[in-house]
């Protein structure tokens, strides 16, 4: 960790009712003024959710203890696209990031390095915040080929959309094979990947990867926490399964802000 303010979002995945949203947010209001301001929260929720959320935190007032993003959004901007969602309506319902390329989408919804690019880019027209999702598979890893495709996925969204785009947005480095396993990058190995990644894009602009906040994600947990953010060039995480439950992501902000 650096001087850079950490980020901790959670993603929901496909998980949540009125019910229990309600309770788990209670819950973590409760505990985030344990948080140390130095660590901003960010809770990915799905999409039917997001209006209930954007409430209950009062999100966008000065209370709001969280900030409220999207699992993912449309690379269009408004029309006949049945099913989708656009960036337009999530800055609506009071998002302020939204996740792109996570990895369930690259794979199960065939979300390419264009179309991922093309959703990075109508996130920041329409005033989001793109988290920008990049990892290897373990076939890609064992075969010597993380740092390859980690510049590919980036690569794809600073050739169409410009480096600059990269001072607002926040990138996220998830290995497949660590997302949901419970198996979990070393923080070494978090870090190698952290530290490529931060001058890779140094070579495009040296100031702009100074500052850019690049998370860790891939079965964080209360337990491993803290050890990956006491890394140099790990900003904080991206947080699946452990953002259901209050108590484990609420251990995580605070390893984030210690
Ligand atoms: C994720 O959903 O991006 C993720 C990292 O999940 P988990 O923490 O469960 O591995």
């Amino acid at each position: 960790m650096s001087d850079r303010i950490a980020i901790v979002a959670g993603n929901w995945k496909m998980h949540g009712s009125l019910a229990s949203n309600a309770l788990l947010i209670q819950q973590l209001m409760a505990g985030l003024v344990h948080v140390r301001t130095n660590c901003q929260v960010l809770l990915c929720v799905p999409f039917p959710y997001l209006a209930q959320v954007a409430a209950l935190v009062a999100v966008g007032t000065d209370q709001a203890p969280l900030l409220l993003g999207a699992q993912d959004v449309s690379e269009y901007d408004v029309g006949a696209w049945t099913g989708e969602t656009s960036a337009a309506m999530l800055k609506d319902l009071g998002c302020s990031h939204v996740l792109v390329g996570h990895s369930e989408r690259r794979s199960h919804f065939g979300d390419s390095d264009t179309r991922v690019a093309a959703k990075f880019m109508a996130a920041q027209l329409n005033g989001l915040c793109p988290v920008l999702c990049i990892g290897e598979t373990l076939d890609e890893r064992e075969q010597g080929l993380t740092e390859v495709v980690v510049a590919q996925q980036l690569d794809a969204v600073i050739a169409a959309a410009g480096v600059a785009a990269l001072s607002n947005a926040v990138l996220a480095y998830e290995p497949v094979w660590a997302i949901g396993t419970g198996r979990t990058a070393s923080p070494a190995q978090a870090q190698a990947v952290h530290a490529y990644l931060r001058s890779h894009i140094s070579t495009y602009d040296a100031s702009l990867a100074s500052q850019l906040r690049i998370l860790y994600g891939g079965s964080v947990k209360a337990g491993n926490a803290r050890e990956l953010f006491a890394q140099k060039d790990v900003d904080g995480g991206l947080i699946g399964g452990a953002s259901l439950v209050a108590e484990d992501f609420l251990a995580i902000c605070i390893a984030a802000g210690a």
